[in-house]
């Protein structure tokens, strides 16, 4: 096995991060191609600067990200935290004690690592549902967790959306909404309501996807909840400081969804290219997208027999565009857990500076580069790790 732990994918990461590094310094930074749509961007202005400091600013810049989160999230008050984990993390610890249960709903498995690992970190029971028929709410359940978009950028219907807060409002069970993406996707591209709008009572965005924030947690809710979240947000460390809340502050300022709205548009040129060669191609809101399993299925249409894991595939095939085509993408640069789907987001601020036929060819020729190495098992290990 190549890949068998968090601690290999930890490696894999580090080495695309040197790859990354030697080659900004080889050239500069904008020969790099990064299409992961959660590329970050630190947007405050030159009078900000003075006030980064740990009390004064966060009186100034806890002001505007009350105003600028609620205008984005709706809610009554607004938490900012140091990443989406961290959000799920400290609302898991806040509302769900030992041998009581979170049920999480999403419209395609797998869930985002954060919210199993939390529950289990606290010893609590954890239950996941993506059949709405067969969705239940148990007696111990003390908190209902539903993923708007999921980690592959897959959107809950409305409808489904409304009948989980309908069943949970029902035996009183507060909502928490994991919007990482969806707060904006949801929003600008399939025109639903916000979380909050719907009745959630929490709702957590990522500053960094489809948006030119830096990465961090914008949480926003029922205002006792968001109280008792901020209080063990506090005492574990896991609250954004206030550089971090000054930059999502400035960057919900600039929120523009037209970027969005293009990728939208533009994402079909490339997929009606690309899936000629590429059948298991498969279009996302802003983008296109080739999951592990798809990928193992194109290996198979070229008649390649190997042994590669899907995982180790997806993985290889990300390191093989980043160091040969400077294009980075998730399963190169993600953390341990991450969706090992290789997921190309035309809303990322790179993808405006690229021609298009240079992300097809850079597909088709990294399938056939994977298709020469997959037999040698040295190699490979020395893409994924070297
Ligand atoms: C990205 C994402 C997260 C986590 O965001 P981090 O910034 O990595 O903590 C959680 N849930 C979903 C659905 C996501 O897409």
């Amino acid at each position: 096995m190549l890949l068998k732990s968090s601690l290999d994918e930890l490696k894999r990461r580090e080495a695309a991060l040197n790859i990354i590094n030697s080659k900004i310094k080889a050239r500069n930074r904008s020969h790099l191609y990064d299409l992961t749509g959660l590329s970050g961007g630190f947007p405050i202005k030159k009078e900000d600067i003075d006030l980064l400091e740990t009390y004064a600013g966060s009186a100034i810049f806890e002001e505007e990200i009350q105003i600028q989160g609620r205008k984005h999230l709706g809610g009554n008050k607004i938490l900012a935290l140091n990443r989406t984990s961290s959000g799920i993390l400290a609302s898991i610890i806040a509302l769900v004690k030992p041998d009581e249960e979170v049920v999480h709903y999403l419209t395609q498995l797998p869930s985002h690592p954060s919210i199993p690992r939390s529950t289990k970190l606290i010893r609590a029971n954890y239950r996941e549902f993506n059949n709405l028929n067969e969705f239940e709410i148990g007696n111990n359940t003390s908190l209902v967790i539903i993923t708007g978009s999921t980690m592959d950028h897959e959107v809950l219907s409305e409808e489904e959306f409304l009948r989980i807060i309908e069943i949970s409002k029902s035996k009183n069970v507060p909502v928490l909404v994991d919007d990482a993406s969806g707060a904006r996707l949801r929003t600008v591209i399939y025109h639903q309501p916000r979380a909050m709008d719907m009745g959630a009572n929490l709702v957590i965005t990522s500053t960094d996807k489809l948006m030119d924030g830096p990465r961090g947690g914008l949480m926003s809710g029922d205002a006792d909840l968001i109280d008792l979240i901020k209080s063990k947000a506090h005492q574990f460390g896991l609250e954004a400081q206030t550089p971090l809340i000054a930059g999502m502050a400035r960057a919900l300022e600039d929120f523009n969804p037209e970027r969005i709205l293009k990728a939208q548009d533009e994402r079909k040129g490339i997929y009606k290219n690309l899936i000629n060669d590429l059948k298991e191609i498969n279009l996302t809101p802003t983008g296109f997208m080739l999951s592990a399993e798809g990928l193992m299925k194109e290996l198979k249409y070229l008649n390649v027999t190997h042994s590669l894991s899907p995982k180790e595939a997806a993985n290889i095939l990300a390191m093989i565009l980043l160091r040969e085509y400077n294009i980075i993408t998730i399963p190169a640069v993600g953390m341990p857990g991450a969706s090992p789907t290789i997921r190309i987001d035309l809303a990322s601020k790179d993808a405006e500076c690229l021609n298009q036929n240079y992300i097809i060819d850079a597909f088709k020729e990294s399938l056939l580069r994977l298709k020469e190495i997959i037999d040698d098992k040295k190699i490979c290990r020395k893409v994924l790790y070297d």
